[in-house]
């Protein structure tokens, strides 16, 4: 909004400016009234529209030329007043002031000009006649009001007119010659309409329309003014209600309908509610909100936004087969200035097998834009009204900053959900196959996208002891002399070798000991392509000792060439890794033979969970008190119950091995 406005009347002499100011200020018309008023500055809370305004008075005899032309370039609003009884003053009105002020002010930013008939109260008959050619010949002329200083007639309607004409201006909105809604405001009301068709059937049916109307303007429409509505649209067009909702072509009806009775700034409500600012863009503010992201921490959406952005994906997905068509998704674009994703997306998250986005891979991908570019995101939220439908502040409330990765470090825990791997290899080593085939994507799929479609990034969830996490994979270029810092820092890291490439591992030792040997990320070393024959590598040790050197684990297998899609398992030990760092995993296999597998899957299994609770229950089942938890002696009985836990269950696993 504007901090102020400034009001200039200008007019031949003794028409009375000078005593409408006077009249407006005391409330009485005065007899003797000097050349020139004082400026006045009306504060902020006695005004309609709840901005400070100053009204400024002009005085041939007491000004010089130069003094009006800089008051003119100053003003906001220009009054031009002539005497209703006076012919001359009128015709000065064309012959003089309107030729002078559009000297000097821009053709496309015009000042608005007010012409205001003084001395009504000395005339019986109206001078609108002389006065509306005069209207429809200049389009800078917002409005025209007669009034009377002597009798007080119209004074406070001709400045509030003044002040509606700077803050609420038509010139934006709407074309007086064609008498239609200029294409700027037609495409953001456009925009207004698909945002607040919640339901996405091209009707705003009587719930979208009330929310509609409370969101605008806090107050709920009474159930008849909203019939009274429909009706007026009913009288006038064919096709602006249907199935007692309003089309898009009855809510611009309406809103042309506000302007050309002087409502605009109903229409300016609107408009400003769901973020434009007065050139019809969506303002800066709207768009951006103010969001401090402190180094080392990321940037996530939370559970509403996620609640937000599925209402929006079931808004568009009409066929209801869990996937956006190409139609579907421009459909969703369409309150976009531009479509912001590119097709590479495609080959970022998972697709269907049409290669249409999934809802899991729509939401993966709002997942990305957070991660990894946060402005964007709030930008992208802004244009789908987040804050206006989720009834927020700002997109900001969109947003969960974490905490410094030290901090989670340090605490052995974290509440964050995306983690970052970062994949390395040589050129031909099966990155790219790698974050595919975490798409669930094997070679023969792989092999139809098309090169311009190829992204460096995947991403996807993986569940982590029955957790959904974001496991986001990112191929770094091989370039051994160029890491930059970004390069460096993710979660955990991912050094690719081919099997049957003998020179391909030497990269992945280099890479490890050059950055990582001393980080604290952890590593993981994947043997690609293992469904060709292995060779063996040009190292001065072999992967698997190499990985027994570093307290790695062991090389993992891994091929993307299968007939369905590939594993996943590799994938949710790396989010394994990424979520729980400072772990020791001894064995990171999945073949359910060995000790550690056998181990996981029996803690893991129903029998043990089972006498676990009951052991538990036995331990908690006395009803506990305040004074319980504080006594030590509970939290001894509880630690004791946990140690027996343990206990059983260590002993239960010897018996299985020892059966084995
Ligand atoms: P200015 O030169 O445009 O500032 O005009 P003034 O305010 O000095 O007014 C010129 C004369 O017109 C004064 O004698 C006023 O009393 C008189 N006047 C101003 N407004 C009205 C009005 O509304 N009705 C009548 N009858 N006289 C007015
Ligand atoms: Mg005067």
């Amino acid at each position: 909004m504007r901090k102020d406005v400034r009001i200039l009347l200008v007019g031949e002499p003794k028409v009375g400016k000078t005593s409408l100011i006077m009249t407006l200020v005391s409330e009485e018309f005065p007899a003797v009234v000097p050349y020139r008023a004082e400026e006045i500055t009306i504060p902020a809370d006695v005004t309609p529209e709840r901005v400070p305004t100053h009204i400024v008075d002009y005085s041939e005899a007491e000004q010089t030329d130069e003094q009006l032309y800089q008051e003119i370039s100053k003003a906001n609003v220009i009054c031009i007043v002539y005497s209703v009884n006076n012919k001359k003053s009128i015709e000065k009105v064309t012959s003089h002031w309107i030729p002078l002020i559009n000297e000097r002010t821009d053709k496309d930013s015009r000042v608005p000009l007010i012409l205001v008939g003084n001395k009504s109260d000395l005339v019986e008959h109206s001078s609108m006649e002389t006065v509306l050619p005069i209207m429809n010949k200049y389009t800078e002329i917002e409005t025209c009001v007669e009034c009377s200083a002597k009798n007080l007639k119209n004074i406070s309607e001709l400045f509030y007119y003044a002040q509606k004409a700077v803050l609420h201006p038509t010139g934006p909105l709407y074309c007086p010659e064609k008498k239609e809604m200029r294409s700027a405001c037609v495409r953001a009301l456009t925009r207004i309409f698909k945002v607040s068709d919640l339901d996405n059937d091209g009707i705003l049916n009587d719930h979208e329309l009330t929310f509609f109307q409370r969101t605008c303007f806090n107050t709920p429409l009474a159930p008849q003014a909203l019939e009274d509505v429909k009706n007026v649209v009913r009288k006038n067009l064919t096709d602006g209600v249907r199935d007692n909702g309003l089309t898009l072509k009855g809510f611009l009806f309406l809103h042309t309908l506000f302007i050309q009775r002087g409502r605009h700034e109903t229409t300016w409500a609107v408009l400003r509610r769901f973020g434009y600012d007065d050139d019809l863009e969506l303002h800066q503010d709207y768009l951006f909100p103010l969001l401090k992201i402190p180094p080392d921490c990321t940037t996530e959406l939370n559970h509403n936004a996620y609640l937000f952005l599925q209402s929006v994906f079931d808004k568009h997905d009409k066929d209801r087969d869990s996937a956006l068509s190409p139609e579907e998704l421009m459909d969703l674009f369409d309150v976009f200035p531009y479509v912001p994703w590119g097709l590479d997306v495609n080959s970022t998250v998972c697709t269907n097998d049409q290669g249409w986005i999934t809802y899991q891979g729509y939401l993966s991908q709002w997942t990305l834009t957070t991660y990894l570019d946060v402005q964007r995101c709030l930008e992208y939220l802004g244009y789908l009204g987040y804050s206006i439908i989720a009834e927020q502040e700002s997109q900001a409330s969109a947003i969960t900053v974490t905490r410094d990765k030290k901090l989670d470090l340090q605490k052995k825990q974290t509440q964050r959900n995306v983690f970052r791997c970062h994949v390395f290899g040589i050129t031909g080593s099966g990155k790219t196959s790698f974050l595919q085939g975490f798409l669930g994507r094997n070679l023969v799929r792989q092999k139809a996208i098309k090169e311009e479609h190829k992204s460096y990034y995947a991403i996807s969830t993986a569940h982590v002891y029955g957790q959904e996490k974001y496991l986001l994979l990112h191929e770094i270029f091989p370039d051994f002399d160029f890491l930059s810092e970004t390069e460096l820092s993710c979660d955990i890291v991912c050094l690719i070798y081919d099997v049957s490439n003998p020179c391909s591992f030497e990269y992945c030792a280099r890479i490890f000991k050059q950055y990582f040997m001393d980080s604290k990320t952890p590593c993981m070393l994947i043997a690609a392509k293992s469904d060709l024959p292995e060779t063996k590598q040009q190292y001065c040790m072999t992967p698997l000792e190499f990985c027994r050197k570093h307290k790695m684990p062991p090389p993992q297998s891994y091929t993307c060439n299968t007939a369905a899609a590939p594993s996943k398992d590799i994938f949710i030990k790396l989010t394994i890794m990424a979520v729980y760092p400072h772990a020791r995993l001894r064995c990171m296999c999945t073949c359910n033979r060995c000790t550690f597998c056998l181990c996981q899957n029996f803690l893991n299994s129903e029998l043990v969970q089972t006498v676990r609770t009951k052991l538990y229950t036995v331990i908690f089942s006395r009803h506990i008190t305040h004074a319980d938890l504080k006594s030590s002696t509970f939290w001894l009985r509880a630690s004791v119950g946990a140690t027996v836990c343990a206990m059983l269950g260590f002993a239960m696993y010897r018996a299985l091995l020892r059966s084995r």
